[in-house]
C-alpha cells in the first residue's frame, strides 16, 4: 500500500523528528541541554551549541551519539557566540555541511542573567549591555539566520527561550526582563513575516528552573521563596520544559504560531 504524505511522520511508523536537523544554542548546560537530549529522542539530528564550555557540550553530544550507534553521528558540537553575526552564520554553515541537509529547527536557549538580584539604580551599564547583547541581539541574530535558512514547505520551527519574568515583573531583574520582553515582541511579528514559508515562530517562557543560572547569587532563603511561590511546591527542572519544546518542534504543533507560551508550573 502506498504511504500517504500524512503518514510520513506518523509516530507509530517513525519518530516525529526523524532525520530533521535541529540547532540548539546554549545546549551545553541547563535547559538547552535537556531540550537537545529530548529532540534527539524524537529522532532529530542535533547541533549542540555552546560558547565556552566545550567539555560539557561534548558530553551532551557523546550521550546522544552513544544512544544512536551508526556510521554518521547524530549530534555534533559547535562553538559560537550567539551575539556575533559571523559566528551565528558559521553555526548554520557547519550544521548544513555536516548533516548535508538544511536545518528544520532552531531553538535559541543561550542566555545570560545578572549575577545577583540588582535594582535598576545599581545595575551597571556593562551588565545591561552584556545581558541585552546575548539575550536580545543573540535571539535576533539566530532568528534572522533561521528565517533565511530553515527548510521551507512545512516543519520549519523557530523556538526562542524567553522567560516568565516578563509577566511576573520581579524587582531586581529589570535588564534581564527587558531583554526577554523584546524577544517576546519580536517573535509575534516574525511569525507573521514568515507567511508562506511553513515555518512557525514561538517563544517558550519558563519560570524558575533549577540550573546554574537560577542558583547563581541566590541565598537558600531566595530559593525557598521561589519554591513557595509555585503552586506545585517545587522548582522547575529543565526536563519540565524540554517535552513542551519537543511538541513545538513537531508537525503536531503547526497551529501554534506567533505565541509566547509560559511553562512555569503556575508560577504566574
Ligand atoms: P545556564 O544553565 O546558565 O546555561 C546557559 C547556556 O547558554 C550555556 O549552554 C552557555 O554556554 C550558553 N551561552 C551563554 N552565553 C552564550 C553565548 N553568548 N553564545 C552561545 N551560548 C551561550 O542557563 P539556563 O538556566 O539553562 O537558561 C537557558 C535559557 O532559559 C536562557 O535563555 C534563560 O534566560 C532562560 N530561562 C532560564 C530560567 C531559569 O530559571 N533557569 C528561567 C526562565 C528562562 P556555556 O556552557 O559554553 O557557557
Amino acid at each position: 500500500m502506498a504511504t500517504s504524505s500524512s503518514d510520513k511522520h506518523n509516530p507509530i511508523s517513525s519518530p516525529p523528528l526523524q532525520d530533521r536537523v535541529a540547532i540548539v544554542t546554549g545546549a551545553s548546560r541547563g535547559i538547552g541541554r535537556a531540550i537537545a537530549l529530548h529532540l534527539a529522542s524524537l529522532g532529530a539530528k542535533l547541533v549542540i551549541n555552546y560558547t565556552s564550555n566545550k567539555v560539557q557540550a561534548d558530553l551532551v553530544a557523546t550521550e546522544i551519539n552513544s544512544s544512536f550507534p551508526g556510521s554518521t553521528p547524530q549530534a555534533l558540537t559547535v562553538q559560537a557566540d550567539v551575539s556575533d553575526p559571523s559566528q551565528v552564520k558559521s553555526l548554520f554553515d557547519i550544521a548544513e555541511q555536516f548533516f548535508n541537509s538544511q536545518p528544520y529547527i532552531l531553538v535559541n536557549s543561550a542566555g545570560v542573567s545578572i549575577a545577583k538580584i540588582t535594582p535598576v539604580a545599581d545595575t551597571s551599564l556593562e551588565d545591561f549591555d552584556r545581558i541585552l547583547r546575548v539575550n536580545t541581539r543573540g535571539a535576533f541574530l539566530c532568528a534572522k539566520e533561521a528565517s533565511n535558512r530553515l527548510k521551507r514547505g512545512g516543519g520549519g520551527r523557530i523556538i526562542l527561550v524567553s522567560s516568565s519574568i516578563v509577566a511576573s515583573l520581579r524587582p531586581g531583574n529589570a535588564a534581564y526582563a527587558a531583554s526577554k520582553a523584546a524577544v517576546d515582541t519580536m517573535v509575534k511579528i516574525l511569525a507573521k513575516e514568515l507567511k508562506g514559508t511553513g515555518i512557525t515562530a514561538n517563544c517558550v517562557s519558563p519560570g524558575p528552573i533549577a540550573t546554574d543560572m537560577f542558583f547563581a547569587g541566590k541565598t537558600e532563603e531566595m530559593v525557598e521563596k521561589a519554591i513557595d511561590e509555585c503552586p506545585l511546591g517545587r522548582l522547575g527542572q529543565s526536563e519540565d520544559v524540554a517535552p513542551f519544546v519537543g511538541f513545538l518542534a513537531t508537525d503536531a504543533s503547526e497551529w501554534v504560531n506567533g505565541q509566547v507560551i509560559r511553562v512555569n508550573g503556575g508560577y504566574i
